[in-house]
């Protein structure tokens, strides 16, 4: 992919030698636990490896760091430690038109994408989905290649069953924040996305209530899936700009890869950012938009020269989630599609596709559900999320289809767990990075020094709103580095390094937003 190189050969003034080539180090895996001594507001303060183990913190844990480890769960991130000298400074303006790289095409990296070429700024969007674009909003159904089979013994083939069709992350979204309600209202005209309307609360597992939720905010819902609305609006973005005509695939600004895993990213004298992934290079920019919160992401951005974001992103916590996808051969007896679970060691939602799609299985009639455990079953429960075992998801399927029954089983309109339709496929999917469990709680990162700036649900809390106004955020910031050079004019663009996170109250699926 050259398009983003010939593009930044022409980029001029930002394409001359970088002040300071990064350094790039290795394998230093004798300071792993650096993390503790980067989680805190000095992270320059160094934390000295002990010769018996682990450097300790001289500083207290932080009550999510705490409940973790009470839980026994053991941190895997990265815990490289970042080389402050490493620092990339491009020594002249950001091109007047400059290329973006994206890194995620999920909400927070697509709203990136819409709003650089709503501002006249070329991007690509480096995604690592095969069956689409959209990360955390996920959707599989039967006859795609997303929906082979189930998992464990219910594990037949999907297209036995036909008509199968799951949102197994993101269910809907709300909005109050005004710069994502104007692309919803433009989402409501297009026909993108329609207001759930349907029966969604709170139950209560413990005292086997249902309380439903007041309609206002509306809740949002895609009508083929929430995938489809990342697809739709990925294409809209190719053919945005200039050349772009309605219903043709045009010349746009945005181009957007996938499947790519960018794997590393480095600085180039004269040229910008080479971006590497599959096994070649995939071009050169004078920007890169990290827009995941994937735990590759401060190994990228770390020794590639932007030590201060790396820092920021090994910050993160996250949480662990099961989703459980599961059809019955009728519909389930409980009077809601979709419920906040409280009060149950398992579950945190369930949520009727079948209902919420308006979605009718002729002739099968089939009733499709997505559930999803709390934080402290997926953290107890983890394991390798690419290669489930059959006993385990048999384990977890069996728990939750239990824990839903049990959950319901006091609703008034529920006639008892003896008469509930027949599960006839179960997929499980463990969600290992799902929501963030602290935050800095602004709406994206810029490092102007570098040119790597970050957005993601995570930096204002966990939801496809924050996802949405964390990339459009950073996109206009982008924008307006355009042209500035010097430690005064970058200084307003330096944003969210060092600001230190708070831990988020909910741990679990909570209300969207939180
Ligand atoms: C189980 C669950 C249920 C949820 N329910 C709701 C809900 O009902 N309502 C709501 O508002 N929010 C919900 N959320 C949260 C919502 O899904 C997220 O806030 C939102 O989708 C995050 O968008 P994002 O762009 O920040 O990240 P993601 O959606 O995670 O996108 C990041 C993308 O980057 C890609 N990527 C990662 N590394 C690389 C790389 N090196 N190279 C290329 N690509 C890469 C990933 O594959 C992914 O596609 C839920 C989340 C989960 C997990």
């Amino acid at each position: 992919m050259e398009r983003a190189s010939s593009g930044a050969a022409a980029l001029g003034p930002a394409t001359r030698p970088v002040q300071r080539p990064p350094v790039v180090k290795h394998g230093r895996t004798d300071q792993r636990d650096n993390m503790e001594a980067l989680r805190q507001p000095q992270p320059t303060q160094q934390v000295q490896p002990s010769k018996t183990g682990p450097p300790r913190s001289p500083f207290p844990l932080d009550p999510v760091e705490k409940a973790r480890r009470q839980m026994g769960y053991r941190n895997n991130w990265n815990r490289n430690p970042v080389d402050q000298d490493s620092q990339v400074r491009w020594p002249e303006p950001l091109s007047l038109n400059p290329a973006v790289a994206i890194i995620g095409g999920g909400m927070s990296g697509l709203m990136c994408a819409r709003e650089l070429a709503r501002l006249g700024i070329r991007s690509t969007v480096f995604d690592t989905g095969k069956h689409g674009v959209g990360g955390r909003m996920a959707t599989r159904a039967s006859g795609e290649p997303s929906l082979r089979s189930g998992t464990g013994s219910r594990g037949k083939p999907a297209v036995q069953l036909g008509g199968l069709r799951f949102d197994h992350a993101a269910q809907f979204f709300t909005v109050t924040d005004p710069l994502f309600q104007g692309v919803v209202d433009e989402w409501l005209k297009e026909g993108l996305v329609r207001v759930w309307d349907g029966p969604v609360g709170k139950l209560r597992a413990d005292m086997g209530a249902f309380y439903p939720l007041p309609a206002s905010p509306p809740r949002y819902v895609s009508t083929g899936g929430m995938r489809s609305l990342a697809e739709r609006v990925a294409e809209q973005l190719l053919l945005h700009g200039e050349g772009a005509r309605p219903g043709a695939r045009g010349p746009g600004l945005v181009e957007v890869k996938r499947p790519v895993w960018i794997g590393k990213m480095q600085a180039e004298e004269g040229r910008g950012w080479t971006l590497q992934g599959e096994g070649q290079r995939q071009g050169v920019y004078d920007v890169v938009v990290i827009a995941h919160n994937g735990k590759c992401a401060n190994r990228l951005v770390g020794p590639a020269g932007a030590p201060r974001v790396a820092e920021q992103l090994m910050r993160l916590r996250l949480n662990a989630v099961w989703a459980l996808m599961v059809a019955f051969d009728g519909p389930v007896p409980v009077p809601f599609e979709g419920a906040f679970i409280q009060g149950s060691p398992v579950l945190s939602w369930a949520g009727n596709n079948t209902a919420k799609m308006q979605l009718r299985h002729a002739p099968n009639d089939l009733e499709c559900w997505t559930v999803f455990s709390t934080n402290a079953y997926g953290q107890a429960n983890k394991v390798p999320q690419e290669a489930i075992p059959a006993d385990v998801a048999d384990k977890i399927a069996g728990e939750m289809l239990a824990a839903f029954k049990q959950a319901t089983s006091g609703t008034a309109s529920s006639p008892g767990t003896d008469r509930w339709p027949r599960p006839v496929f179960t997929r499980v999917q463990l969600w290992g990075a799902a929501l963030p469990l602290n935050t800095p709680g602004l709406p994206c990162i810029l490092d102007p020094d570098s040119r790597v700036g970050v957005c993601g649900d995570w930096l204002m809390g966990g939801s496809l709103q924050a996802a949405a106004v964390s990339g459009i955020s950073l996109a206009r910031k982008i924008a307006g580095l355009r042209g500035k050079s010097g430690p005064e004019q970058l200084a307003p663009f330096k944003l969210g390094l060092g600001t230190p996170f708070t831990p988020l109250r909910a741990t679990d699926i909570g209300e969207f937003p939180h």
